[in-house]
């Protein structure tokens, strides 16, 4: 039995403030049945991971550097994310994939570089609208995971999460009907148990995009659906408790 799973990626949105506060909300009415886990912006990170020392709450990063330590400007490495808190980052993003350039070659270094600096990766993977429409998605997403198997292995999925999130439907509104986001759960967990029945069965695959209150339900119903990766839904504090609540069992 896998345990529900709800993740809350704050972008780079909110003040010291408000992320406060919303935190605050969210940890006051921490949900029973689920894991919950958010994506503070980096400088709100210590901050957060004073304010959740209490609480069940896990702290994700949202990106993270492909290398360990050196001189890289700008860049942020999974051992200080460690050092600040963090449990998870998320790693290939839609939004780092299409508007930073980054490759699975770059995501595939960043996953290693989380397991390497002692952070458990929750990788994303997706197809754009167009690459949908020509019929693409299974090949697609397989191939952005085949990408990261090559380099980490199956073993590098044992710690690891796997979130689906179709690029079209992030931050859009519309989002994968329940059938068709479990069509694409259902392979990415198959693929992976040809390489280990054990971690197939056990690896929590969340589904990202446009994940709101009044769809929530029904995607969670789904079997191989194990909780949501949620962006701007994450930033209302009423509204994530709902889909918490949704998600627990
Ligand atoms: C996301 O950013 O991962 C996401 C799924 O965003 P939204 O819920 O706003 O579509």
């Amino acid at each position: 039995m896998r345990k529900p799973l709800v993740v809350g990626n704050w972008k780079m949105n909110g003040s010291r403030e408000s992320a406060r506060d919303l935190l605050r909300a969210v940890i006051a009415k921490e949900t029973e049945g689920l894991d919950l886990m958010v994506c503070p912006p980096f400088i709100f990170i210590d901050m957060a991971a004073e304010l959740v020392k209490a609480s069940g709450i896990e702290l994700a990063a949202q990106n993270l550097a492909s290398h360990q330590v050196g001189a890289f400007t700008g860049e942020v490495s999974a051992e200080m994310l460690v050092e600040f808190g963090c449990s998870h980052t998320l790693v290939g993003h839609s939004e780092r994939r299409v508007l930073f350039g980054e490759t699975d070659e770059i995501v595939a270094a960043k996953f290693v570089s989380a397991l390497n600096g002692g952070l458990a990766p929750i990788l994303c993977v997706g197809e754009s609208l167009a690459q949908r429409e020509a019929g693409e998605t299974d090949l697609v997403v397989m191939q952005q995971l085949e990408e990261v198997l090559k380099v980490a292995g199956i073993a590098g999925f044992e710690r690891s999460i796997v979130a689906y999130e179709p690029v079209w439907a992030i931050g859009t509104g519309k989002s994968a009907t329940a059938e068709e986001a479990e069509t694409v759960h259902r392979l990415i967990r198959s693929r992976l148990a040809e390489e280990s029945k054990q971690v197939g069965d056990k690896i929590r695959v969340l589904y990202g995009g446009s994940v709101k209150p009044e769809n929530a339900k029904e995607l969670f119903a789904m079997d191989n659906i194990d909780g949501a990766l949620v962006g701007g839904a994450s930033l209302d504090a009423k509204a994530f408790i709902e889909i918490c609540e949704a998600a627990a069992k």
